[in-house]
């Protein structure tokens, strides 16, 4: 396997050029790319790529894999989600992206225009909140190509698929890469991991295999198609239930448990007093994510639920 290190100019700095790393193997079709950095905060996705790149390294690589690592080089400098210092904007809903933009629009334009062309393309995100193995399928207008999609997705060994509404009215997440690509030919698809200091050594490995899965399904590899339990994998649409008090949260329920609503998912503590108040949850579902331990705001998103898709 032989891999072609570029860098990709994304913006100038007094002085300064700002580049990111980019990484191509092979050449022609079919083209899968693989993102990761895109909030400036995630760093798992680099774990699993440096896993993924010792992976293939005896595979013979058919067609291309692209691999952009660090995709927001920002905000990865300062950990954030948001680009700090220049625009304060999130790339992950920029997208497409503008050329004459701002800063991060620019840098959207760019990654966009590497990616477009591709069969797939598989963004590497992690949770704020604990979670499991989470796999995204932003639905496009094309039943058939999401139907394909949710096949891969089965094959990655996930522990929950999560169905992504971007055309709805109020939708919160128009502009990301999902949303961009939902009217391109090519898919787009997303893996959620924990964070890099709570992913076990378990996730990383289910998280490489399961592209390696995907890779051997797009025919960029021949071999190393594992094969997966026969579990069946909850499809939901995803609900938050954002905390109105402040104070010490602690959970006391962990994902994927099935809650009912008025069941009790938590407790809160104010600094005041150290009173704790129950925290209910307000909807029944799927826990796909509760927050640690941790201080908490009004506001502040404390539990996502996993409603079935019907
Ligand atoms: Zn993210």
């Amino acid at each position: 396997m032989k891999i072609q290190y570029r860098n990709i100019k994304t913006g100038e700095i007094p002085g300064m050029d700002l580049t990111m790393p980019y990484l191509v193997i092979g050449k022609g079709k079919p083209i899968v790319s693989l993102l990761s950095g895109v909030h400036g905060g995630e760093e798992s996705g680099l774990l699993i790529i440096k896993n993924l790149l010792d992976a293939l390294k005896s595979e013979k690589i058919t067609g291309t894999l692209k691999i952009i690592p660090s995709c927001n080089v920002v905000a990865q400098a300062f950990k954030t989600r948001v680009v700090n210092g220049f625009d304060y904007a999130d790339l992950n809903r920029s997208f497409p992206g503008k050329k004459q933009g701002n800063y991060t629009q620019q840098v959207a334009a760019k990654i966009f225009s590497l990616v477009k062309d591709s069969d797939c393309v598989l963004d590497l995100h992690t949770f704020t909140m604990i979670s499991p193995l989470i796999g995204i399928l932003t639905k496009s207008a094309d039943q058939q190509k999401d139907d394909r999609a949710l096949t891969i997705l089965r094959s990655m060994n996930l522990d929950l698929i999560w169905l992504l509404e971007t055309k709805v009215l109020a939708s919160s997440y128009l502009g990301t890469l999902g949303d961009a690509f939902s009217g391109l030919k090519g898919t787009y698809l997303c893996l959620e991991t924990p964070n890099i200091y709570r992913l076990t050594p378990e996730e990383l490995t289910r998280s490489t295999k399961g592209i390696v899965n995907l890779l051997k399904q797009y025919g960029i590899i021949q071999n190393g198609f594992v094969k997966t339990k026969s579990k069946e994998i909850p499809v939901v649409k995803r609900i938050d239930q954002k905390s109105e008090s402040g104070g010490l949260f602690v959970p006391l329920k962990g994902y994927m448990q099935q809650v009912k609503k008025g069941d009790l998912i938590g407790e809160i503590y104010f600094l005041k007093d150290f009173k704790p108040k129950d925290v209910k949850a307000t909807y029944s579902g799927l826990i796909m994510m509760i927050r640690s331990k941790s201080l908490i705001s009004s506001g502040d998103k404390i539990i996502a639920y996993g409603q079935d898709v019907v």
